[in-house]
């Protein structure tokens, strides 16, 4: 399973479908992308390899936003509606998520008992939450991470905002996810592999840190908001 994303100025979707495909061998059972334009969030997905998502990816939508999965079922079947990515009810936010979110069902419990989920997953949990608290008056970075602060286990996610017209949030814990720099873009993916066609200068990222990643910056924080220094560094190139 693997997570890719990228911000900036060329069209995203071969590059999320490349990435997808160098992240195949960490094995999967569906795959999906989100694409981002001005006319809004154009989901795929689709279980199986990620040439049966390439079949069903439409060439027409152009994009310079966008994330992409590769799932390996840990709540649900392996299924169209339990492939990430995962959309709110409003779809104002879409979301894909690598790990397992230990507490899911109390958090459903507690927070989302008048939710209509649609999928079975762990997942489909924190974008619902991420919507509630959006709903109750936070910015969209004060939900992200105060959703972030009630998930117990692991999760590497990024998010997209349709209300926000330039930015991937992303955050992790105990699941492996770096950040990767270019000139005027930026990307980010489980494996640095992922995304060497595009850069070889990848910034690591520590447990229970987000990161507000937009074309022309990556800004790191802590859960509680506090800004993060860290250098970035060259990937080595394996042939
Ligand atoms: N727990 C999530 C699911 O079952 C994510 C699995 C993964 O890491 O791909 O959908």
């Amino acid at each position: 399973c693997g997570i890719v994303g990228y911000i900036g100025s060329n069209d995203t979707k071969e590059i999320l479908l490349k990435g997808l495909e160098k992240l195949e061998y960490r094995g999967y059972d569906s795959a999906g992308i989100a694409v981002k334009n001005d006319d809004g969030v154009s989901v795929f997905k689709e279980k199986g390899r990620i040439a049966d998502l390439r079949a069903i990816v439409d060439d027409s939508v152009s994009a310079n936003i966008g994330i992409g999965h590769t799932r390996w079922a840990t709540h649900g079947e392996p299924s169209q509606v339990n492939a990430h990515p995962h959309q709110s009810t409003t779809s104002r936010f879409t979301l894909v998520h690598n790990g397992v979110i230990e507490n899911y069902a109390q958090l459903k419990r507690e927070h989302l008992a008048d939710v209509n989920l649609v999928s079975e997953t762990d997942t489909e949990i924190i974008v619902q939450l991420i919507e509630k608290f959006v709903k109750e008056g936070l910015e969209t970075e004060a939900a992200f991470a105060k959703a972030l602060k009630e998930l117990k286990g692991s999760y590497a996610i990024a998010l997209l905002d349709n209300q926000n017209e330039d930015t991937i949030f992303v955050a992790k814990n105990k699941s492996p996810l770096l950040v990767g720099l270019g000139e005027d873009f930026n990307v980010v993916a489980s494996d640095a592999m992922a995304m060497l066609q595009v850069t070889d200068e990848y910034v690591e990222l520590m447990d229970k840190e987000m990161v507000i990643v937009t074309k022309e910056s990556t800004t790191i924080k802590t859960l509680d908001g506090e800004t993060v220094a860290r250098d970035s560094y060259k990937a080595e190139i394996d042939a």
